[in-house]
């Protein structure tokens, strides 16, 4: 049998094929490119497409594709077979350079958000060779940038370049000024934790919403949740662990490093994480993770659900964003080190995080910014939409100390000195842990809870990285024209802890008085919806900040705000017009249904006996009855709201405004009815599978 190591990565062009199959020239040259960015030589190319080609047609492979990352937030793949006709009347397999480094999707139909429109009408793909090559199904997937002809980026995977570029440039200043020569480049890390539910395809073909929108529309709240917190690292179900054991395999081969996996909180919720890697990586196989997950699923016969909200009133699914740069020797920029000179780095590095935390905390909120993650956002377990730091209470009293200069009272009670004293070692504490901050530090890295766990991780860590970068280069101005390096630090440190301690929460997150604190007495951002947040992308200050690191120009950003408005917007009109025609389809005529056999079961008995009161069914007669009104009411509210807005002629951020305050009011409210109707009728006349069974039907 083979085992892991076997196998790992076996459908991937990684080193070791690279090495087993290339010449040490084009290898050498390769590896440059791919370490250092340096422009491929055609021949070069060449000679890879070839290897790659032959490589891949002796895993089975017949196509090659272009495998990129659009606007839509999930990947797209334009499969091109190898075949060429030869003279004799057969083919031959081939591969050019130029087909590996470029190709030409029809572009048109990816949402550009006007940027081809006004510039260019055609799109191309361009080789990622920092990103491994590898074989899905029949297709060699080459990982590729998608840029408009005018080179404006309509991927996501281009500004996570260019924000991972930005984040470089300025950690190496700052590395200097520490004495470090030598590192080449910093990169960011991350190890996404992945969350998703599991229900059974038989229950999940008989709900219009699951099937269309990907969430529950409707659903009473079932006898029993996830109250007695039993699921969570519970024991593996028999048919989930098979699961598990496929996806984990197929990962594997896919060079995908899965570790973690257990149950989560809420019933029928799992959690997959994979060891963390630098992040373009990190994107790049969460989002073939997500794929994976949804095709061995299938398989199973289960669905994998990625929503952020699949049932209301149940924990959401998140995807926590476990991010740390590193230099290339593999220095933790975060990790505190064990001289006061690397702790005097690491409180740099630290202040960069907590300043730009601060200073883009509504960059960090759009990032994560959707219609599902919004129902996620404050609800049931997941962090608030406001953004603050975790810093523990040993580093915070550690900033205390340096802010107001008087003695730390950790374990000596010290004066700490900057690049004099010796921090006290920051272990990991377990007991520590807060789980309900929305950036939390983890000794070494940093924990951002807020993405959804259907998000591509790109955009959190386009701006994490780029606002990083700005506080980065912020000190790294002041302490290349520093008089005094050790002076201008230290007073830059206690700057930044005066300045921006606001951000730092260590209490409990879930509570609603700190809400109240954060907003109120702080003064920082609560963005409870995308559109409240999306329009403050073209903020003049973020739009400086981006374009200034060249991570995003004006027009990309702008691009990117109506499609992600459009997408709310889209999202939200799916959900109520399903509910519309489930309501008046399924639910009112099963409401009816039973409501008329109830009054034809009272006029039986009365025909039988005439003193019979029959309360039990004209009381339920009436209730009903007063519902299914309510319920085909608010359908016709929501129809004909769903009729104006399309014919209002309003700018997409007054059309997102009018889904929020109406929209989705009218849905909330039609969904209360169903869902009370639901507890009244007899379950045999329920048109589909209800919360108790999709939460408890995988076993
Ligand atoms: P948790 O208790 O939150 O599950 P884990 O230790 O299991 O924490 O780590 C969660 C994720 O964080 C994993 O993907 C892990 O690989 C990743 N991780 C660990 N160290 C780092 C680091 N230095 N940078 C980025 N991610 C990291
Ligand atoms: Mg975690």
């Amino acid at each position: 049998m083979k085992t892991v190591p076997d196998y790992f990565g076996e459908l991937v062009f990684d080193d070791r094929v690279m090495k087993a199959t290339l010449s040490a020239e084009v290898y050498k040259s390769l590896k440059k490119t791919i370490d250092e960015g340096t422009k491929l030589d055609i021949r070069v190319a060449n000679a890879v497409a070839t290897a790659m080609k032959d490589w891949a047609v002796a895993h089975g492979a017949t196509h090659y594709t272009h495998w990129f990352q659009p606007l839509t937030g999930i990947t797209a793949e334009k499969h091109d077979s190898f075949i060429s006709p030869s003279p004799d009347g057969g083919v031959i397999m081939e591969f050019s350079g130029k087909e590996l480094i470029k190709g030409e999707p029809d572009a048109s139909s990816f949402p550009s958000g006007g940027l081809r429109a006004t510039f260019e009408a055609r799109g191309y793909t361009a080789w990622d060779p920092t990103s491994y090559a590898f074989i899905k199904g029949k297709s060699l997937c080459i990982p590729t940038a998608f840029c408009s002809y005018g080179g404006h980026a309509l991927d996501k995977k281009t500004p996570l370049l260019r924000s991972m570029e930005a984040l470089s440039k300025q950690a190496i200043r700052i590395l200097r000024l520490f004495g470090n020569d030598t590192a080449k480049c910093v990169r960011s890390s991350v190890g996404p934790e992945q969350e998703y539910f599991l229900v059974t395809k038989e229950m999940y073909d008989q709900r219009p919403d699951l099937r269309f929108t990907g969430r529950t529309l409707f659903g009473a709240k079932p006898p029993k949740g996830q109250e007695m917190d039993d699921h969570y690292f519970g024991v593996i179900k028999p048919r989930v662990e098979a699961y598990m054991e496929e996806l984990n395999h197929e990962l594997w081969k896919l060079g995908i490093l899965a570790k973690t996996e257990h149950n989560e909180v809420a019933p029928a919720q799992h959690e997959l994480a994979p060891i963390y890697t630098t992040t373009n990586i990190a994107t790049d196989h969460n989002q073939l993770m997500m794929e994976i997950m949804q095709k061995v699923a299938a398989k199973h016969g289960l669905v994998c659900l990625l929503h952020e909200k699949p049932f209301a009133g149940v924990n959401g699914s998140g995807k926590h964003n476990n991010w740390s740069i590193a230099t290339d020797a593999g220095q933790n920029l975060l990790s505190p080190g064990e001289t006061p000179y690397e702790n005097a780095q690491f409180l740099l590095f630290l202040c960069a995080v907590i300043k730009a935390v601060d200073d883009y905390q509504d960059l960090l909120r759009i990032s994560v910014a959707t219609a599902g993650n919004d129902h996620r956002l404050g609800a049931n377990e997941a962090p608030p939409a406001v953004v603050s730091i975790f810093l523990g209470d040993e580093l915070s009293a550690v900033l205390e100390a340096i802010e107001t200069d008087t003695p730390y009272q950790g374990a000596e009670k010290t004066q700490m000195k900057l690049g004099v004293d010796v921090l006290p070692k920051f272990n990991r504490d377990t007991t520590d842990r807060n789980r309900t901050s929305p950036f939390a530090f983890t000794g070494n890295k940093f924990e951002f809870r807020m993405l959804g766990s259907s998000n591509s991780i790109a955009c959190a860590n386009i701006m994490l990285n780029t606002a990083v970068a700005e506080s980065l280069k912020i000190y790294a101005d002041r302490l290349e024209n520093a008089d005094d390096f050790k002076t201008t630090l230290n007073s830059m440190i206690r700057k930044t802890i005066k300045d921006h301690k606001n951000i730092i929460f260590n209490g409990n997150g879930y509570d609603d008085s700190w809400i109240k604190e954060a907003t109120e007495k702080r003064g920082l951002l609560n963005y409870r919806t995308t559109p409240d947040c999306m329009p403050h992308l073209m903020d003049k200050k973020n739009v400086e900040m981006l374009t200034a690191h060249g991570v995003y120009s004006q027009e990309e950003l702008q691009s990117r705000c109506d499609i992600m408005l459009e997408n709310y917007c889209k999202t939200v009109i799916i959900e109520a017009n399903t509910m519309v025609d489930m309501a008046k389809t399924q639910i009112a005529p099963a409401v009816e249904a039973y409501t008329a056999d109830l009054a034809k079961s009272a006029a039986a008995k009365k025909a039988f006996d005439q003193t019979l009161v029959c309360s039990y069914e004209t009381d339920l007669v009436r209730k009903l009855s007063i519902l299914t009104d309510r319920i085909a009411a608010k359908a016709d509210e929501l129809k004909n709201a769903l009729v104006s807005l399309k014919d209002a002629d309003e700018d997409i951020i007054e059309e997102s405004v009018v889904i929020r305050d109406e929209i989705l009011r009218i849905m909330s409210e039609l969904r209360l009815a169903c869902d009370e109707a639901e507890t009244l009728t007899a379950r045999k006349y329920w048109p589909f599978p209800t919360y108790g069974d999709l939460l408890f039907s995988v076993k």
